[in-house]
C-alpha cells in the first residue's frame, strides 16, 4: 500500500494525507519498520524513532484540524549527522564526538520540523565529512542499496564485494533511495551530497553558498561548506529548497534578499537557454558509459531547443590541488575545538595537560582527519603560508573568475559528469587512500565548491551493470531557478527506473 508512495511526489502524497486516504503514522511506522529492515545498509547512525513518533502524533493533529504546516506535514526525513539535533546525538561518524548531544538545532533542521517533517534519524558519512565514499566512518562503511536488492541479502554476501554508497553524505543519499524516507539532508564541500546521489539513483542539490544557513552544520570548510537536499526527485528537491533557504541571523554569510521561492513551470521553455559542455571534464578516467549518457543529454537538451556550447575552465586542472590545500587549513584550525575539554571524547589516564591533548585527538580522530590537520597545519606554517596557502587562494579565485567568465558569454547552465563511473566495490574503493579517491571522487564537484555556485546531480540511467548513472548541471550563483526547471525536464524525459521494493515508503 505505502510503496504506491514511492512514485509519487511529496505534494501528491501531502494531498492524500489531507484527505485522510492515509494517515502520517502509518508513514512514520513504516519509515522505522524500513530502516529496521535494511540495517544491512549501514545508513543510520543513529533511528531517532521517538522523536519521530512525538512529531508524527503532533501532525496527525494538524492535519486533522486541516491546519498541516506544509505538504511535509507528518512525513519521514533523514539528517546526516554533523547537522546539530536538540536532544539527538550528533556525532560526525567520529569517536571524538560519539556521545555528544546537542542542546540545540541546525537552522536547516529546526525549519524542517517547523514545517512538520519527522525525523527518523541521523545518517552515515565519512568522519567529519572528510571522504567520497562514505566508508571512512567510525561506525563502518554505508552500503549501495541498488546493488544489495539484486544480490541475495540473506546469502551472506562478502562485505568486499558491497558497492559503495558514495560520499561523504551516503548515508543520506542510500537512506533515499531505499525508501526509508522522502527525502534527507547532506553537507557539500566539495560533492558530498552529489557523488552519493549520483551513485544511488536521487537527486542531490548543492545549493549557491549562502543560501542556505551552516549555523549547526559541523564544519568541515568553512568558505565551502553548504547543506544539501537529497530527494526522490526535483519537485521534492525544490520544494525543501524553498523551506530551507533564507537569511539566518545566526550565520554571517547568508544573504538576505536573493530568493524567491521558486515554482517549477510546467511548460518552461529551454528555446533561450544555453547550455555550455565544459572541455576540461573530459578527465581521462571518465568511463565510457559516463560519456555516452553525458553527449546523450547534451543532445536531448539541444531537442529540447537549448543552444549546446562547447566551454572552456583552463584551470580546472588545477582544482583538486588548490581544494586540497585550503580543506586541509580550514580542517587545521576547526578541529582544533576537539581537545577533550570543551568537546567529546577525552583520554584517560593521561599525566600532563599536553599529554591528555594528545591523547585525545590521536584517538578520538582517525587517520583521515589526523592527516588532514597535520598537513593544513604545515601548509599554514609561516614560512609556508605565502607559498601554499596564498597560493591556493589565488588559485581559488581564477577558477572562479573561469565560470563568471563563461556566465558572462551568455552561457546560462553547464552540463558534465558528477562522478567518472558507477559506484565501485568498496574492496576496489579501498585500494586508493581517501586523498586518492578524493583526488578521483571529487574531479567533477569541487570546482562548484570553490566558485560557490549551485550544482545539482540528476539520475540518468542505469549501467549494464545495473547501476545508476548520474550528470550535473551547474548555474551562476542564486540561478537556481533555471537548473531545477532545467533538471526536472531531463528528469521528465530519461525517465530514471524506480527502485520498487516491497516495504519501502
Ligand atoms: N571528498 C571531499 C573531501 O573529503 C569532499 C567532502 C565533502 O563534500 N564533504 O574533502
Amino acid at each position: 500500500m505505502l510503496s504506491r508512495a514511492t512514485k509519487m511526489t511529496i505534494k501528491q502524497v501531502s494531498k492524500e494525507l489531507q484527505e485522510g486516504v492515509i494517515q502520517s503514522s502509518e508513514f512514520c511506522q513504516a519509515s522505522l519498520q524500513r530502516i529496521n529492515n535494511t540495517k544491512y545498509l549501514n545508513n543510520f547512525i543513529t533511528v531517532s524513532s521517538e522523536l519521530a513518533k512525538n512529531q508524527v502524533q503532533y501532525s496527525e493533529k494538524l492535519i486533522k484540524s486541516g491546519s498541516a504546516r506544509s505538504p511535509l506535514e507528518g512525513l519521514p526525513v533523514a539528517v546526516k549527522d554533523n547537522f546539530c539535533t536538540s536532544g539527538v546525538r550528533t556525532t560526525c561518524a567520529s569517536k571524538m564526538l560519539e556521545n555528544f548531544i546537542p542542546s540545540y538545532n541546525a537552522t536547516v533542521v529546526q525549519k524542517l520540523i517547523d514545517h512538520g517533517a519527522c525525523i527518523v534519524g541521523k545518517t552515515n558519512m565519512d568522519e567529519f565529512a572528510m571522504g567520497s565514499g562514505a566508508v571512512d566512518s567510525a561506525f563502518g562503511p554505508t552500503r549501495n542499496v541498488w546493488k544489495s536488492q539484486v544480490e541475495n541479502l540473506n546469502t551472506k554476501v562478502d562485505p568486499e564485494d558491497w558497492f559503495i554508497a558514495g560520499g561523504s553524505s551516503g548515508g543520506s543519499a542510500a537512506a533515499v533511495a531505499s525508501g526509508a524516507c522522502f527525502a534527507a539532508l547532506g553537507s557539500d564541500t566539495g560533492g558530498s551530497t552529489r557523488t552519493p546521489a549520483a551513485y544511488c539513483g536521487v537527486v542531490g542539490l548543492k545549493p549557491t553558498y549562502g543560501l542556505l544557513s551552516r549555523h549547526g552544520l559541523i564544519p568541515l570548510v568553512n568558505s565551502m561548506d553548504v547543506p544539501g537536499i537529497v530527494a526522490r526527485n526535483v519537485e521534492d528537491t525544490t520544494l525543501i529548497l524553498n523551506i530551507l533557504a533564507g537569511w539566518d541571523s545566526k550565520d554571517s554569510t547568508t544573504v538576505s534578499d536573493l530568493f524567491e521561492p521558486i515554482d517549477l513551470e510546467e511548460n518552461f521553455s529551454l528555446s533561450r537557454l544555453t547550455v555550455g559542455i565544459p572541455t576540461e571534464y573530459h578527465n581521462p578516467d571518465v568511463d565510457q558509459q559516463i560519456l555516452d549518457i553525458w553527449s546523450d543529454v547534451a543532445s536531448l537538451l539541444e531537442r529540447l531547443g537549448a543552444k549546446v556550447i562547447p566551454v572552456s575552465l583552463p584551470h580546472t586542472k588545477y582544482s583538486i590541488a588548490c581544494y586540497s590545500i585550503l580543506n586541509h587549513c580550514e580542517v587545521a584550525s576547526n578541529m582544533a575545538r576537539y581537545d577533550g575539554i570543551e568537546f567529546g571524547f577525552r583520554a584517560a589516564e593521561t599525566k600532563s595537560t599536553e599529554e591528555m591533548f594528545a591523547a585525545s585527538r590521536s584517538h578520538g580522530f582517525n587517520q583521515v582527519v589526523r592527516g588532514r590537520i597535520i598537513s593544513g597545519n604545515y601548509f599554514l606554517l609561516s614560512r609556508n603560508y605565502e607559498n601554499h596557502f596564498m597560493q591556493a587562494l589565488k588559485l581559488r579565485r581564477l577558477i572562479s573568475e573561469d565560470f563568471l567568465k563563461v556566465w558572462a558569454k551568455g552561457v546560462d547552465l553547464l552540463l558534465s559528469p558528477v562522478t567518472l563511473g558507477e559506484a565501485p566495490r568498496y574492496s576496489d574503493f579501498k585500494l586508493k587512500d581517501n586523498r586518492e579517491q578524493c583526488a578521483t571522487q571529487d574531479y567533477c564537484t569541487q570546482p562548484a565548491n570553490l566558485a560557490g555556485c549551485p550544482a545539482i546531480s540528476i539520475p540518468i540511467r542505469l549501467s549494464k551493470g545495473g547501476m545508476p548513472l548520474g550528470l550535473q548541471l551547474l548555474a551562476p550563483n542564486f540561478g537556481e531557478r533555471n537548473l531545477l526547471n532545467v533538471a526536472r525536464k531531463i528528469e521528465t524525459e530519461v525517465d530514471f527506473p524506480t527502485l520498487m521494493l516491497d516495504d519501502c515508503l
